[in-house]
């Protein structure tokens, strides 16, 4: 529920609808980006009577938020959400890549791909050490050594790191990840986004296989619920009936989120296709869509991958790619 006020609200009157707002157990958010007074509702708002609320002479207008997401609504937030990792900004005009192999595999591995993607114009580094596979008996991931080297491919480029979390239970080894990826596996583990609330991590929140805009935005909810708002949304493509690619990749969830949501929404364009030729024409397409930024997976040697070769580019055709998306980033205002 959205209150606005009367601009010359008086403060004790203000305050008085504020403690009466509380005795309903609802939280009261400012709404950022709004320069008159405007209260965001958020929690059960059944019982409040907007007939009451409206008998308030301070009070302007009074708007239900129809939504199930609040937090995650851009009614509730009209600005866009920037997330700032040491500097380097994704959303609200920042466009940001990411880029890096689908698993850590070895040091010289991380650290050769980390050079050329960063050398290439990428802005964080991705790799996963905990790997969500459908068969246990391919390759799970370094694990705990696959977030060190990591780290070590972070000392020599400064590139910042993004990796997947597949269980609470492994949070403390993120403790110098500077953006944890919840996959498309993982996106309604509910325990997972509730704790993962409590931190202040940027978190990559993917979208599941099969799963709506809508659950993807109550997804994100949880993570807000806890306090965290910095959240990056990214669209992965979804299972269709069409077999020619991995996955069809949703481009109309791209304008579709940034309409309904504040957050800044990336595209992963490589578990989208599953085909490296397929990277470079649905980027493009995800930044003419309005995108923040890009997932892409980059390995040394694409065709000895431990995981994801089929998809992954290797570092030159990476660097191909990356010349071709500028001018697409610049003609869509994106600062990179
Ligand atoms: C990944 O990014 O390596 C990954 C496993 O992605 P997704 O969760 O989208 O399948
Ligand atoms: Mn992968």
């Amino acid at each position: 529920m959205i209150v606005v006020l009367h601009p010359n609200a008086s403060e004790e009157k203000v305050k008085e609808l504020h403690t009466w707002l509380e005795s309903y157990n609802v939280k009261i958010a400012p709404i950022n980006g709004v320069h008159k007074s405007v209260f965001g509702l958020i929690g059960d708002t059944s019982k409040i009577d907007i007939n009451a609320i409206r008998a308030y002479d301070i009070v302007d207008t009074v708007t239900r938020v129809q939504e199930p997401y609040k937090n995650a609504n851009r009614k509730m937030h009209p600005e866009d959400t920037v997330i700032d990792v040491n500097g380097i900004k994704i959303g609200g005009g920042n466009f940001a890549v990411i880029a890096g192999p689908c698993s850590v595999e070895s040091e010289h591995q991380i650290i050769e791909v980390a050079q050329r993607v960063k050398a290439a114009g990428a802005n964080f580094l991705r790799g996963g050490a905990f790997k969500p596979r459908t068969s246990p008996y391919t390759f799970q991931g370094l694990r705990a050594e696959g977030i060190e080297l990591l780290l070590e491919a972070k000392k020599v480029t400064g590139l910042p790191i993004v990796t997947e979390i597949m269980s609470l239970s492994h949070l403390d080894l993120f403790a110098d990840v500077d953006v944890i990826q919840v996959g498309a596996r993982n996106m309604q583990n509910f325990e997972l986004l509730k704790e993962l609330g409590h931190c202040k991590k940027p978190i990559l929140l993917k979208r599941g296989l099969a799963n709506t805009i809508e659950e993807l935005l109550m997804s994100a909810e949880y993570i807000t619920a806890g306090g965290n708002t910095n959240i990056i949304l990214c669209e992965r493509g979804i299972r269709t009936f069409e077999p020619t690619t991995r996955n069809t990749l949703d481009i109309s969830a791209v304008p579709i989120l940034k309409k309904l949501s504040h957050f800044p929404v990336i595209v992963d364009p490589s578990h989208a296709s599953g085909i490296t030729w397929l990277v470079e024409p649905l980027s493009k397409s995800a930044i003419a869509a309005g995108c923040d930024g890009l997932i892409i997976e980059v390995h040394d040697n694409p065709k000895a991958a431990l995981s994801d070769g089929a998809q992954s580019l290797n570092p030159d055709e990476f660097d191909g790619v990356m010349s071709s998306l500028k001018k697409y980033i610049q003609a869509e205002n994106k600062v990179m």
